[in-house]
């Protein structure tokens, strides 16, 4: 019987030490997976499977509102889930899921990092299970860790805060105040899950591929889906994340502060959605005034002022506590738009690839 606080622990960091004891209690044989773990990882890798950053997002604010959840059925499960998709995932073939659910494991352990009470004592733990030695530093009563300039470059650093230019370097090493420390262990997570991936399938049970598959017929559907565009030709699973949850927001009835409204207003008109579908955007406000909003899209897109606005750059959004992602590896929203609507459907590389030689 596993305690219900390790269990806790692996569910947040999967890939820890304690997480691969506890699975080896929970499911000492592959013939031990039961159907739940398998269709809890095949809902997984859907989620991967999805072009929308907006999917992987709530999945992590799922997860994290689930943290206090202390049901041992519910915490075994959970646990045993990531080295189950890692499987289902192996059978697949499919370096774009694997990056996801790679991106989306650094994702959740930024997540539950910077909550932690103890946030700095955990991130030692974790660290210490992706071979990280770091000390700690602190100054004027706060805590910052230290790592050295070697290890810090050990891995590609998609997160643009955690460019060299902008560390602090000193006798070398980098010193790293709680916040920045835990995107970069993210980015460790994030790397070192991708690298394991995929593992050796060969001798594994057939139920195991027979589910792969099953994940594969999920991610054909999707992708049909998906490639229904808005009837004005934008792309809503183009977005950025940041824009993603503007607009869901909005949508939802939320009222935005002035800065997101400007951020959002500014990129659909960019994109370019259509002047009437960016009123019917803000018509969702519960606090809408169709005659302050048309006056002030009608500034925004130049119809008035005869000056068009340009979208504010990531490094603004940022600014304007707007920024939600650490992987989008863009400068520009509209940069993100751009690249994630040009490119192919991905239904041709995601038809059947089970190897069947394994
Ligand atoms: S990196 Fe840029 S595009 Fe991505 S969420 Fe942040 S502001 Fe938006």
């Amino acid at each position: 019987m596993v305690p219900v606080s390790q269990l806790q622990f692996a569910r947040k960091y999967p890939f820890s030490s304690i997480a691969k004891t506890a699975v080896r209690q929970l499911v000492p044989s592959l013939d031990a997976i039961d159907q739940p773990i398998l269709d809890a990882a095949i809902q997984l890798v859907e989620v991967c499977a999805s072009t929308s950053p907006k999917t992987r997002r709530a999945y992590v604010e799922r997860h994290f509102s689930q943290r206090d959840l202390s049901y041992p059925e519910f915490l075994s499960r959970d646990v045993s889930l990531f080295p189950v998709t890692k499987i289902i995932l192996s059978f697949l073939h499919n370096p774009t899921l694997n990056e996801r659910f790679a991106g989306l494991m650094g994702d959740l352990t930024f997540e539950y990092l910077v909550n932690e009470k103890d946030r700095v004592s955990i991130w030692l733990d974790v660290a210490r299970d992706l071979n990280v030695k770091a000390d700690i530093l602190v100054e004027n009563n706060v805590q910052k860790l230290v790592i050295s300039l070697p290890q810090y470059l050990a891995f590609p650093l998609q997160d643009g805060q955690l460019h060299l230019v902008n560390q602090s370097v000193r006798h070398g090493n980098i010193v790293l105040e709680e916040n920045l420390a835990c995107r970069w262990l993210a980015e460790g997570v994030h790397h070192s899950i991708l690298q394991s991936l995929p593992v050796d399938t060969r001798g594994f049970p057939a139920f195991l591929r027979e589910s792969a598959m099953q994940a594969q017929s999920r991610i054909n559907v999707i992708r049909v889906s998906e490639t229904q565009s808005l009837s004005s030709g934008i792309i809503l699973s183009a977005f950025p994340p940041c824009m993603v949850k503007l607009y869901g927001e909005i949508t939802s009835g939320v009222n935005l502060p002035h800065m997101a409204r400007f951020d959002l207003a500014t990129f659909l008109i960019n994109v370019p959605m259509p002047h009437e579908d960016i009123v019917n955007v803000f018509s969702k406000a519960s606090n809408y005034d169709e005659r302050i909003t048309r006056y002030h899209l009608d500034n925004l897109s130049g119809r008035s002022s005869g000056k068009k606005y340009s979208m504010p750059a990531c490094i603004k959004v940022r600014e304007h506590g707007l920024c939600i992602s650490r992987t989008c590896n863009v400068t520009h929203p509209l940069q993100f738009y751009r690249r994630e609507s040009e490119k192919p459907s991905e239904t041709s590389n995601d038809s059947p690839t089970v190897d069947e030689k394994k």
